[in-house]
């Protein structure tokens, strides 16, 4: 009898994923966005506003109070009365149940806030949700457990809050970056007057209204928004005694300038350009996708994103012909969607510094590589990128394109890559991929990065103490380390 052929599947076909999309019905957004100063939303004293866009679709979201100097001057103020009158006075264990309640209050309404995080920021919504809004709450929950118990991280030192903290974000992970300044902020006993990046205010502002509806004593926590000038005119506020930066390294010089011999004490998380360091010996197809995450994850807009991939000779035909191959299953397109792997870039000043890097790059000479994946044509979007056989000494190798391009160099001996991988102004993080342990332990004592990650990447606990050495910043948010930034002793 004949036997029946089976044709091969055809997975270059017309195999798509019917789309998932988000709902986006149950979310509850103002047509316009007052300061939240004193526990109340206030118009701005100018009466000025800016849109904040949707990178996806370029529509207008919200239209945002723009604080200026006198703004900046009242939400000090308040911070300042809050700490000399309630907040310094209040039993630690009572600030601590403040913040369990934010924590929980995150919790309750965490699909509202990862849609808004999608919305406002263009990142995918399995992101938003899975990532940002329960690590922001467990940011939350982790610093909570410390309010009543900081003489256990300083033991046999007395410590004391600064005072009012000036807080200033940027636009890669809002609310993350909000819990990140916020929650250890108050666990010491200091107020807040914090400042999101002018793309991304929405979730800091929806995070004022928990805030607001916890009944956290007016002026303890005050959000305002604005652009950069707002942010330097806080950072330049004479009340303001501790300042909590996460942004980019020319803006952090700037503040360190700014600040120099005021008596102010700065935390300063800044830029980076991570090495992802691949051995001969790792097991490929998870470091593979190790690559993927640490690049892609975020659009790449990730201060620690694996964004130099170092790869051993002898196997970086097999890494990049299957890094390639992985590429090409990976979907650009809607953020709301949940089969979205990269979604938007944040804004269009983005998209052109990416591609004025991609232009840089093919000019140096790297070998360009792009994913064929089909991007829409409304929205900022970048296919995933590659530059093959990169140079140390190109600009796509040593400065931060902060977007979804990943530089690719190979290497012989360990010397070589510790070496190169240390070579650049950045330390911010890394990554190892191996079987050998002892290697693993060679490469994190002699990698200048504050984050090494080992066969993983891009793996984040409240626990855990993250920060950078060199242009990257100096401090430490996250775990116990994170307290010290706000305690004086
Ligand atoms: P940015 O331009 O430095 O802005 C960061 C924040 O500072 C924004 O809120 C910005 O306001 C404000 N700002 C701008 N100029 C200021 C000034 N002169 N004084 C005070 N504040 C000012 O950085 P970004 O482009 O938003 O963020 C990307 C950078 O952040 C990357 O370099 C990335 O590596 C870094 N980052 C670092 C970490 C870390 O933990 N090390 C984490 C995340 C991101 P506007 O938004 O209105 O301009
Ligand atoms: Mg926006």
């Amino acid at each position: 009898m004949a036997k029946k052929i089976i044709p091969a599947l055809d997975f270059k076909g017309d195999w798509n994923y019917s789309p998932a999309p988000e709902d986006t019905k149950h979310i509850n957004l103002q047509k316009q966005y007052e300061l939240f100063i004193d526990g109340k939303f206030v118009k701005p004293a100018k009466g000025k506003y800016f849109d904040t866009i949707n990178p996806a679709t370029e529509q207008v979201i919200a239209k945002v109070a723009e604080a200026d100097d006198s703004d900046v001057n009242k939400a000090v103020k308040a911070a300042k009365t809050a700490y000399d009158k309630v907040w310094s006075k209040m039993p630690a264990k009572e600030k601590g149940k403040y913040i369990y309640r934010i924590a929980r209050m995150i919790q309750e309404r965490a699909r509202e806030f990862s849609v808004i995080e999608t919305l406002d920021g263009g990142k995918p919504i399995r992101e938003s949700r899975d990532v940002d809004v329960p690590l922001a709450a467990n940011h939350f929950f982790y610093y909570a457990g410390w309010a009543d118990k900081l003489e256990y991280a300083t033991p046999n030192r007395v410590s004391k809050p600064y005072g009012v903290a000036a807080q200033i974000i940027p636009w890669n992970f809002p609310l993350l970056m909000a819990a990140w300044k916020i929650a250890p902020a108050l666990a010491t006993g200091n107020t807040v007057v914090l400042k999101p990046a002018e793309t991304t205010p929405l979730t800091a502002l929806k995070l004022a209204e928990i805030i607001q509806e916890s009944g956290l004593p007016p002026g303890v926590v005050n959000i305002i928004t604005g652009a950069g000038k707002t942010g330097a005119a806080l950072v330049n506020h004479p009340d303001v005694s501790k300042i909590a930066f996460t942004g980019s390294t020319d803006v952090g010089k700037l503040i360190q300038k700014s600040i120099a011999g005021t008596g102010k004490k700065a935390t300063l998380e800044l830029g980076g350009k991570a090495a992802n360091i691949i051995f001969e010996d790792a097991p490929i197809n998870q470091a593979v996708e190790g690559i993927v995450n640490g690049i892609f994850f975020n659009q790449g807009h990730v201060c620690c994103a694996g964004s130099r991939l170092f790869v051993q000779e002898s196997v970086a035909d097999i890494v990049i012909k299957k890094l390639k191959d992985r590429l090409e299953t990976l979907i650009v397109g809607d953020p709301l969607d949940k089969n979205t792997d990269i979604g938007a870039i944040n804004s269009k000043e983005q998209l052109n510094t990416i591609n004025k890097y991609i232009k840089i790059g093919k000019d140096e000479g790297a070998e360009f590589y792009q994913s064929s994946c089909n991007i829409p044509s409304k929205g900022y979007f970048c296919r995933p990128t590659l530059f093959i056989n990169a140079s140390q000494s190109h600009r796509i190798v040593q400065e931060e394109i902060f977007g979804p391009v990943l530089t690719i160099q190979t290497f012989r001996t360990v010397e070589e890559v510790i070496e190169k991988a240390n070579n650049i102004p950045y330390g911010l993080s890394a990554g190892v991929w191996t079987d050998k342990g002892s290697k693993i332990f060679n490469l994190t004592t002699k990698l200048r990065a504050g984050v090494v990650w080992a066969n993983t990447y891009n793996k984040f606990d409240p626990t855990s103490p993250f920060g950078g050495y060199k242009e990257s910043g100096f401090g430490r948010e996250g775990g116990m380390h994170g307290l010290m930034g706000y305690l004086k002793f």
